[in-house]
């Protein structure tokens, strides 16, 4: 479906489409165990970075002022949208970017660690979740002390992506004693840190891994603090509204992608001597998935536009993440529907997007968390 976008924008996603077809396309055959660039062999990885740095679009969000390609929440959808039709790959287009490092980091902390991972010299993780507190993230329970040399960490962390290959973690603590809002601090841990253990690997239904994470008594230096003590709660949230954005626009690059697969097998699979294509049954299949991607478009799109007109977009970016992501689930499984068994053996893509889209309505916001939102908003 064709959108009428601004000039330059149309030739960012041309661009994109042309390098995602020459690009990435071909590796999803070569790689059928290898569904992201996470996983693809280390010098085809450095390659296609390389690819993506010469075309401009390393560290895509990042501000133009920390070395990044500075696009706004509107290009960067496009971006990943286009990326995500393809399964292979999309980790060399991998964000680069720390926004809460970016939000409260001091010159010298943007130096030590945010410009080398724009730069994409080292890598950080984010950890807030917590085995007792995730969604509702006024429970976390690791604490922060004040010591005489410093600070010391305490606590569990949980589902922590990249925690393993990361060389830095940003960590939510609270000041010790303080309750729900209060107290919340974001502090950097650097992962050789005494005290700082990476634990067991949880491994994904959609082939990434997560990792549960300890500070047991480590200590921290004054430096290490992000921002005020105890004024860490809203850090980030900005970012948070264009990285729903962000997903939903994943959502509809795999929804093009199997809505365009479903059509292609319709046309061309023969069952009691006529194409699938002339049944009825399957034609509203295809009529009802690309009505449904239709409206998840116009939305992320409105909502992404919005953001990067500087409004504030926290019920569009609610609706859009919701919308877009139950969209993608209900036409990935009419395509696999349409292929029969072709569609869950892995000599297709489906089965690997069918398992790639379930986790975007649990993180970054659950469904529910973001209808509450939208409600909350609508009721005070
Ligand atoms: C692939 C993946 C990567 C992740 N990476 C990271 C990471 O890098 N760093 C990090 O810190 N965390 C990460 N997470 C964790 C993620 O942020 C949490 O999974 C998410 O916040 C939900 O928390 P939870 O899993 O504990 O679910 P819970 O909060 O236990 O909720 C369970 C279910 O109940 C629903 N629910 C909860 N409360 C209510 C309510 N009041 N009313 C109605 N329904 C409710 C939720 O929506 C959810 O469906 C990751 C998760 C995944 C799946």
């Amino acid at each position: 479906m064709d959108f009428n976008l601004p000039e330059e924008s149309q030739m960012l996603k041309d661009t994109v489409r042309r390098f995602v077809d020459s690009e990435l396309m071909p590796l999803e055959q070569q790689l059928p165990d290898r569904p992201n660039c996470v996983d693809l062999p280390e010098d085809l990885r450095r390659k296609l970075v390389a690819k993506v740095e010469e075309l401009g679009l390393a560290a895509a969000e990042a501000p133009v002022e920390v070395g990044g390609a500075g696009l706004g929440p509107f290009d960067a959808c496009l971006v990943t949208e286009e990326v995500h039709r393809c399964t292979a790959g999309r980790g060399v287009f991998a964000m680069r970017f720390a926004p809460v490092l970016y939000e409260l980091g001091t010159v010298q902390q943007k130096e030590k660690y945010l410009l080398p991972t724009v730069r994409g010299e080292i890598q950080g993780a984010s950890a807030f979740s917590e085995p007792q507190a995730a969604g509702d993230l006024a429970g976390i329970k690791t604490t922060l002390e004040k010591t005489p040399a410093g600070w010391v960490v305490n606590g569990n962390k949980c589902w922590i992506s990249y925690a393993k290959k990361a060389d830095y973690i940003l960590v939510l603590c609270r000041l010790k004693g303080t309750q729900r809002h209060e107290g919340m601090t974001w502090v950097i841990v650097e992962k050789e840190t005494p005290g700082c253990v990476v634990g067991r690997e949880q491994k994904m239904l959609h082939g990434h891994s997560t990792y549960e994470v300890y500070f047991e008594n480590c200590e921290i230096p004054d430096s290490q603090l992000l921002g005020e003590p105890g004024k860490g709660w809203s850090a980030g949230t900005a970012f948070l509204y264009s990285s729903r954005i962000q997903i939903a626009a994943r959502a509809l690059g795999i929804a093009d992608r199997c809505l365009e697969l479903a059509v292609e097998y319709a046309r061309q699979r023969q069952t009691f001597g006529k194409p699938l294509a002339s049944r009825q049954a399957i034609q509203w299949m295809i009529a009802d998935s690309s009505i449904e991607l239709h409206g998840a478009r116009l939305m992320v799109y409105d909502a992404a536009w919005r953001a990067q007109q500087g409004e504030n977009v926290i019920q569009q970016t609610a609706m859009a993440k919701i919308y877009a992501t139950e969209m993608v689930g209900k036409v990935v499984d009419r395509a696999v529907q349409i292929h029969g068994a072709a569609g869950l053996s892995d000599e297709t893509v489906l089965e690997r997007c069918y398992r790639d889209i379930r986790p975007m309505r649990i993180y970054e916001g659950s469904s529910e968390a973001m209808r509450s939102v939208i409600a909350r908003n609508l009721l005070k």
